[in-house]
């Protein structure tokens, strides 16, 4: 199994009340399997996503991914984890507004020490059909590039999980259908898991398995 999900809940406290954002959430997914996260406004979908990307831990519950059990790992063997492991494709984007995109392509590989990182940002940045755009800045980048960007960013390192949070949330319904094809195919080409948060059922019945949360809990 690549991923792993057992009775997982998250409970948040505001003032007096209790939130379980999730409650029981059980799953698994084998390797080169996608995983689609659909459900309405609240149901927990980004704060699952947080647990599986070790951004949070949960109330109760494990995570596991490729055996390895997140709960396990110390907050400084989590950071190392997750970078080698997973990459995150975020609703807003989240690049360095001061770096060009073959900087914020370049980053991860820096962090990583590997070698010829301008060599494999520019391979991301051509995959992602930006090679006239490697060094522009954020703010002269349109929503879509900017998301072609970020996609290059969370799949340079060819990690085993590729997470994405409603990715095409802030486009245009046909920029936004260009991105989804894009995840997909990158994904099968860097033989990466994706698990797909999103609110579309059709996009997510592109994906081989879908988990439908209502109120926290897997319909
Ligand atoms: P979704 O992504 O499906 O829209 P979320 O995972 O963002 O839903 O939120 C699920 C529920 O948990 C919501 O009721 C939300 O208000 C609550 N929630 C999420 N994060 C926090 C937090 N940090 N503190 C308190 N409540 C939170
Ligand atoms: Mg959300």
């Amino acid at each position: 199994m690549i991923l792993e999900a057992n009775r997982v809940s998250q409970y948040f406290t505001q003032g007096e009340t209790r939130i379980e954002a999730l409650k029981d959430v059980t799953f698994q997914i084998k390797k080169k399997e996608n995983l689609s996260i659909v459900g309405p406004s609240g149901s927990g979908k980004t704060t699952l996503l947080s647990l599986l990307a070790g951004l949070d831990r949960p109330s109760e519950g494990e995570i596991k991914i490729n055996g390895t059990s997140l709960g396990e790992l110390s907050e400084q063997e989590l950071t190392m984890f997750r970078g080698q492991n997973i990459g995150i494709v975020f609703q807003q984007f989240h690049l360095m507004p001061h770096l060009t995109a073959l900087e914020n392509v370049s980053l991860p590989l820096e962090i990583a020490g590997v070698d010829q990182v301008k060599e494999r940002a520019r391979e991301f940045l051509h995959f992602v059909g930006l090679e006239q755009r490697i060094n522009h800045f954020p703010n002269q980048l349109s929503g879509g590039e900017n998301q072609r960007v970020a996609i290059a960013r969370a799949s340079v390192l060819r990690p085993q999980l590729l997470l994405a949070d409603e990715p095409s949330g802030n486009l245009d319904t046909q920029t936004g259908s260009r991105i989804m094809d894009l995840l997909f195919q990158m994904a099968q080409d860097s033989e990466m898991t994706l698990v797909l948060v999103t609110h579309d059922l059709n996009l997510a019945k592109r994906c081989d398995k879908e988990l439908h949360l209502v109120g926290g809990k897997v319909q």
